[in-house]
């Protein structure tokens, strides 16, 4: 199995590269926030929980997120990997991702970060919430928050796989497709 993590803060372009790895390499994609998102559309106890976060641009509590992002998983052992996009963002939930990795006989092959200013990040995210009808994505003070959360308490995580030599930075400026090339290599020389 290739198991591949995409990082970088909210805007750094993780959804719109997954699809492409997805579609190329036939992985199967998890996006928390999408599931998250689902489940606020289907007013389920989980979505209206997530809710509360969302809408402030807060993270959701990783018992919560872990439990979630376990159950997709489980559910979906039988394909040829899987794209994290947007889990893990905390420590807490990388160590949950490693044994859950494990219990299944399988690893984490790659962490693939996107590198982008945080002006270009900006103004990626209101714009896309002109047409994603996003709360988180409409209001400017929401948008730093979420940049903020991911400073504050995901940008540690790049230590984490340094450490276990599994991260891989990229330039995520620029246009899709050559970010896309970018990425490729990295994917293909795993
Ligand atoms: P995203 O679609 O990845 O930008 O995520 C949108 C929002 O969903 C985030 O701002 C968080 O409130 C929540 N969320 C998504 N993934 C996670 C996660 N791994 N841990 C906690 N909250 C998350």
């Amino acid at each position: 199995m290739k198991n591949i993590v995409l990082f970088g803060p909210p805007g750094a372009g993780k959804g719109t590269q997954a699809e492409f790895i997805r579609d190329s390499y036939n992985l199967f994609h998890i996006s928390t926030g999408d599931v998250f998102r689902y489940n606020i559309k289907n007013n389920t106890s989980l979505g209206v929980l997530a809710k509360e976060y969302m809408d402030k641009g807060e993270l959701v509590p990783d018992e919560v997120t872990i439990e979630m992002l376990n159950k997709v998983v489980i559910n979906n052992l039988d394909c040829n990997g899987f794209i994290f996009d947007g889990f893990p963002r905390t420590t807490s939930q990388a160590i949950a991702l490693d044994k859950l990795m494990t219990s299944n006989n399988t690893m984490i092959s790659a962490m693939i970060a996107f590198e982008v200013e945080d002006n270009i990040l900006i103004s990626r995210l209101i714009k896309r919430g002109e047409t994603s009808g996003r709360v988180d994505d409409s209001d400017e003070l929401i948008v730093k928050n979420r940049i903020n959360e991911y400073y504050r308490k995901t940008a540690i995580l790049k230590e984490y796989y340094q450490e276990k030599d599994r991260y891989y930075g990229i330039n995520g400026e620029g246009q899709i497709n050559e970010i896309f090339i970018r990425l490729k290599k990295v994917i293909d020389s795993l």
